[in-house]
């Protein structure tokens, strides 16, 4: 995938994002590393409540 921007090929990376205990965000997305323009692609949700579940939320 290229930037929108710039058209450098652009990094496909995962961010982790603590929301407390129970709630953990990981997003997965590409970056391009000339100009730092992120497009968020997916982004995964766990909820930890007894069990582990699993959202995922696409862009
Ligand atoms: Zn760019």
């Amino acid at each position: 995938m290229d930037c929108p921007r710039c058209g450098v090929r652009m990094d496909f990376q995962a961010e982790t994002e603590i929301m407390s205990d129970k709630l953990k965000k990981i997003r997965y997305l590409y970056k391009c590393p000339a100009c730092g323009v992120k497009t968020s692609d997916l982004e995964l949700r766990l909820t930890r409540d007894g069990g582990v579940t699993i959202s995922v939320y696409s862009f």
